[in-house]
């Protein structure tokens, strides 16, 4: 357990427990969807930044059956500060993007369509995306024009690691809005849930049609 003790307040119990019903809203939608299959991926937003305190979906968790308790507080190092599970591995993930970009919620999905493009462009270490009309559901992207260059790390077990890349990547890259790790999944962010639920939408969408069309060509 972490020394640092999260000060319970009315306040801060309310904003705890709408957050925590946002991301048991968004869990059941995504998992209806077919994003969230068999415990995978994690939801989390920010409750306080100084010091960090960050709800997150519990490992193991299935994503269309939760409830309060499956969602934790954490700190910026990753450790339990309310809650009873384990946070996932993939915590540091979060924390990396908290960190280096402008977001306070983040949404992991290991869908089908990211699983695929993923291990097919790792070669390239990008997916690159122009000329679709809903680019512009990306924050900050005003036309179907925009080069969204979606990054592909290798995945790893290697959290520590693979959160420095990622950082590192992220810090070069400060407009970036999601990115894929190699047949695993996609991340993305934003300002609040309902912002980070607008990107995932897009994207995912956004890869599905790369596939279907590549799928088309052959
Ligand atoms: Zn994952």
């Amino acid at each position: 357990m972490s020394d640092y003790k999260r000060q319970i307040t009315i306040q801060s119990d309310l904003e705890f427990k709408k957050i925590t019903d946002d991301i048991i809203k968004v869990g059941n939608k995504l998992y209806s969807r077919g994003l969230l299959y068999a415990t995978s991926g994690n939801i989390s937003s920010v409750l306080k930044y100084d010091p960090l305190e960050l709800a997150i979906t519990a490992s193991g968790v299935d994503k269309g059956n939760m409830d309060a308790k499956n969602v934790l507080i954490v700190d910026s190092s990753g450790e339990v500060i309310e809650g009873n599970g384990k946070p996932s591995a993939e915590t540091l993930l979060h924390l990396a993007v908290i960190r280096n970009m402008k977001a306070k919620s983040i949404i992991h999905t290991h869908s089908i369509w990211s699983t695929i493009l993923s291990r097919r462009y790792l070669s390239e270490g990008f997916v690159e995306l122009n000329g679709y009309e809903m680019l512009k559901a990306l924050e900050g992207n005003t036309t179907h024009n925009e080069n969204e260059i979606l990054p592909v790390f290798e995945n790893s077990q290697d959290m520590v690691e693979l959160s420095k890349k990622v950082s590192k990547y992220l810090i070069e890259h400060p407009k970036s809005h999601g990115f894929l790790l190699s047949g695993h999944g996609l991340y993305t962010w934003g300002k609040n849930l309902s912002e980070a639920m607008r990107s995932l939408e897009a994207i995912e969408f956004l890869l599905e049609i790369r596939g279907r069309e590549i799928s088309l060509e052959r």
